[in-house]
């Protein structure tokens, strides 16, 4: 029996709710949970609490929405409290944080840590779930939460030869708890998202040798992170309530919101000196706060694109490591945009080489490094930066059945059928927090997470004042929800490109648009209307 088995052995093996996951979302599921007098087990696969910042521990780490909003708002107290050091905060700071929040709130002994769950079955003639885990438990319960994260199933890609390379691998999103030391070392980044665009100037500060594997440059904006001083602390503290009102209701969760003007209806030169300003502050709200419509227009979104590629002429010293990091061929925003320090800026240095997949791609990794169609380059360490089986994954590899024992990858086949992303039809109270189908990752994580548990718990409320045992979506429901988020994202120009939010990064995963793209405030107003017509769309027994 392990240790984990052997302290939770008192612990009750039929409860009202499990939740899988101890990140933002499960801690404060949990919490509700806790608030409504809801008995409950919870599982985390990883040794403690923090979800996406356990695993995430990369050189770089760090969020790219601003602390003051990249946080909880439940409490006004745990907000008034916390003293956040700069705007965008590194991973060892955020996990500080969620670690706090587990102790403040009790969280911790709800969870059984190192547990993964390897299976969740419906059972409809009891109407309760059993939950099995890699320790060996069977829980039942009566509503399944999962709070798995969109980002957190890690893909390596396959490359043939990787168990002979003698050095050292890793992967960004499953990163050693001991410090990595690259100094004096070769090392080659594979993947130029916002895991490697974080990390490759710290790793080239580090290593002897820096080799970046880039298969697709990728537009960057930069974060300019400052410390907070005490001036702006004072009137963070001050208007806090306020900014997080504004988050709450602005279309991706945060302090701004697009403009009501179009690029193109802007002259070329104040264009130009917007989009100056806002560079210089640096952040989202580059294009978050900016020109309505530069998801929707290719021409006005190419006025974007365009500035982002002079910022990068201008940066690179080298017009050869220029071209081939300049972006082509997509819109910009349509993968999801990085913020970046010094990101262009490292390419100037002697110790960094970009290698461009397009002209020469891997053909395999040999012990000594990897080899690509034209050349060996010797390495010994290599980071995979390759990114995650978004939004599905976490749940499909769950192994969950619902009625009839149909498999959730299985009824998925297709892309993901929810209805609001939080609900399925065939898996009776089964709630998904940031599930596919919901705003989730195009808006601040934690407001879109607190979201979710907050309806989710009224949901569980409504059905225990009502004595209702069964809530599911309907078949009509559903299909209409899935036809509404094609629609919203085939108004955009994300189905151009390539890129997790389409699944394309996965190899033969359907390519659909997988969040849902209508605003955060508009999903958040709907979301409250369903409910207040006594959960419309979902039959309740
Ligand atoms: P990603 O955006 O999916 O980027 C993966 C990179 O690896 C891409 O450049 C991709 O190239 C490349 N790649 C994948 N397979 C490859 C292969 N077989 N050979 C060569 N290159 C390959 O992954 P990520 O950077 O980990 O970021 C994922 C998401 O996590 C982000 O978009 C963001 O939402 C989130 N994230 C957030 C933060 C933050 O908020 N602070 C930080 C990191 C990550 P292609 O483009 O050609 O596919």
């Amino acid at each position: 029996m392990s240790a984990s088995q052997k302290m939770n052995s008192s612990r009750s093996n039929e409860v009202d709710a499990v939740v899988i996951g101890a990140g933002f979302a499960g801690l404060y599921m949990v919490h509700r949970l806790k608030e409504l007098g809801l008995s409950h087990r919870a599982f985390e696969q990883g040794g403690g609490v923090g979800g996406t910042w356990y695993w995430n521990r990369y050189p770089g780490a760090s969020s790219d929405s601003e602390s003051w909003v990249y946080s909880y708002t439940f409490s006004p107290e745990l907000e008034q409290d916390w003293q956040w050091s700069c705007r965008f905060p590194e991973q060892a700071e955020i996990l500080r944080y969620l670690e706090h929040v587990a102790d403040r709130f009790d969280l911790k002994r709800s969870f059984d840590f190192n547990t993964r769950v390897t299976s969740a079955s419906y059972d409809e003639a009891s109407g309760f779930w059993t939950v099995e885990t890699d320790g060996g438990e069977r829980v039942r319960t009566k509503y399944l939460i999962t709070a798995v994260g969109c980002l957190s199933a890690a893909q390596v890609p396959k490359i043939p030869g990787l168990e002979r390379f003698q050095g050292k691998w890793y992967h960004t999103g499953q990163w050693p708890h001991e410090k990595v030391d690259f100094s004096g070392k070769r090392v080659g980044v594979v993947g130029t998202g916002s895991s490697g665009i974080q990390s490759i100037p710290i790793i080239a500060k580090q290593a002897k040798h820096l080799t970046v594997f880039q298969r697709t440059p990728n537009f960057s904006v930069p974060a300019r992170n400052a410390p907070i001083g005490p001036e702006q602390m004072r009137k963070l503290k001050r208007d806090i309530r306020q900014i997080r009102e504004t988050c709450r209701w602005a279309t991706i969760g945060q302090p701004y919101d697009l403009l009501p003007t179009t690029a193109l209806e802007v002259d070329p030169e104040e264009r130009r000196k917007h989009y100056e300003a806002d560079w210089q502050k640096g952040g989202f709200e580059w294009m978050f706060g900016s020109y309505c419509d530069l998801l929707f227009n290719e021409k006005a979104n190419e006025t974007a694109a365009e500035f982002v590629r002079e910022k990068i002429r201008g940066t690179v010293k080298d017009p050869e490591v220029a071209r081939k990091l300049i972006p082509r061929g997509y819109p910009i925003g349509t993968k999801r945009l990085p913020l970046d320090t010094d990101y262009f800026e490292t390419f100037n240095r002697e110790n960094v080489e970009l290698v461009d997949l397009r002209e020469s791609s891997i053909e395999e990794i040999v012990p000594s490094g990897i080899r690509t169609r034209d050349k060996t380059y010797p390495l010994d360490a290599i980071v995979f930066a390759t990114g995650f089986d978004a939004l599905t994954g976490p749940l499909t590899r769950i192994g969950i059945r619902g009625r009839g024992g149909q498999r959730l990858d299985e009824k998925w086949s297709t892309g993901p059928r929810t209805y609001l992303g939080v609900s399925t039809l065939g898996f009776p109270n089964m709630f998904m927090i940031t599930g596919p189908g919901s705003p989730s990752v195009l808006g601040n994580m934690p407001t879109s997470i607190e979201q979710h548990v907050d309806w989710i718990s009224d949901c569980i409320a409504h059905l225990r004042n009502k004595g209702a045992t069964t809530i599911e979506p309907t078949k009509d429901a559903e299909d209409a929800w899935g036809a509404h988020v094609k629609e919203l994202g085939d108004g955009t120009l994300f189905p151009q490109t390539d890129s997790w939010y389409m699944g394309a990064n996965i190899p033969g995963k359907p390519r659909v648009f997988l969040p849902y793209i209508g605003g955060f405030g508009t999903y958040r107003k709907l979301c409250d209307e369903i409910a207040a017509k006594g959960y419309e769309g979902f039959s309740i027994t």
